[in-house]
């Protein structure tokens, strides 16, 4: 089967064509320019659908925004893609290209990405984070994807860890993400110094022994793992996938681990934590996994 893969981001968009076995090929990558409105968005990525690709039996997609998937639609998108909510993604696209789609929300779309060709592949239930601007959750069951009574299932990112902290984008306060997303790692550490923008130079700070930003990144190493710890608690899981960019630390993995094991109760601590192996293409292959039957083992 020729599966075209169309991942799209706040930032880019991504596409490959796939097979069922997870390898890629004709990848391409351009800029969303969300602001432009969803109806841009979708025109621009069917003129580079027809100019890049031939021939493909399927098409799937994961994008940013809560998905309706039995529909294909956007329930809702939020203010960087004006104009995106309630737009008939499926629809569109077989009518443009008569062959059949797949919509998924990006989050959950990295966890079948995850389930088909990666850190998931010999797990049949499983949670999967990712720590960036925000933290995604989704819930694998049964190796599909839980999606809770209106596809929003996994909003880990929002776990209320710390009631009366800081207040968080989505109008409550102490949320998880606003203590253990990368962006505040970003701003703890930029408190110390201002060249530590980004967890690359954070990361780089660490390695020329700046004693002060590893006191900042232990303690968010303790946020990260009391979220984990909450969710392993409730789930009982035999494993967590954790990705994002950040989590390409090797050392952050163990140091999470670690913490997290020290904090949970004895009988649930072997649950595995497992980082993510799919990278950035998470999202792309798991679009492709939409048409692949599901894989409980
Ligand atoms: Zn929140």
């Amino acid at each position: 089967m020729k599966i075209l893969a169309i991942d799209i981001g706040g930032t880019s968009i991504k596409m490959c064509m796939a097979d069922e076995k997870g390898n890629a090929s004709a990848f391409i990558e351009f800029d969303s320019e969300a602001e432009k409105g969803g109806q841009y968005l979708v025109d621009n990525i069917i003129k580079k659908v027809i100019e890049t690709y031939i021939e493909f039996d399927v098409i799937g997609i994961s994008t940013a925004s809560q998905v309706n998937s039995e529909e294909g639609s956007i329930i809702y998108a939020n203010e960087n893609f004006p104009g995106y909510t309630g737009m008939k993604i499926k629809a569109i696209f077989e009518a443009e290209f008569g062959v059949p789609v797949k919509v998924e929300n990006d989050v959950n779309a990295a966890a079948l990405g995850e389930k088909h060709f990666g850190a998931g592949k010999e797990i049949n239930d499983f949670l999967c984070l990712t720590y960036g601007t925000g933290i995604g959750g989704a819930i694998v069951i049964d190796s599909t994807v839980y999606k809770g009574l209106n596809g929003g299932a996994g909003e880990f990112g929002h776990l209320i860890l710390h009631p009366g902290g800081e207040k968080c984008n989505c109008g409550c306060v102490g949320c998880y993400e606003m203590y253990g997303s990368t962006t505040a790692l970003v701003k703890k550490s930029l408190e110390i110094d201002n060249k530590y923008i980004n967890g690359r130079m954070i990361f780089e700070g660490l390695e020329q022994g700046d004693v002060s930003l590893e006191r900042v990144l232990n303690d968010w190493v303790l946020e990260v793992a009391y979220g984990l710890v909450s969710l392993t608690h409730i789930f009982n899981p035999p494993a967590i996938i954790i990705g994002g960019g950040i989590m390409e630390q090797d050392r952050l993995i163990a140091m999470v681990t670690s913490k997290a094991k020290q904090l949970m109760l004895k009988s649930f601590s072997n649950v595995e934590i497992l980082k993510a192996s799919l990278g950035n293409k998470a999202g792309l292959l798991g679009a492709a996994s939409l048409h692949l039957p599901s894989k409980t083992l």
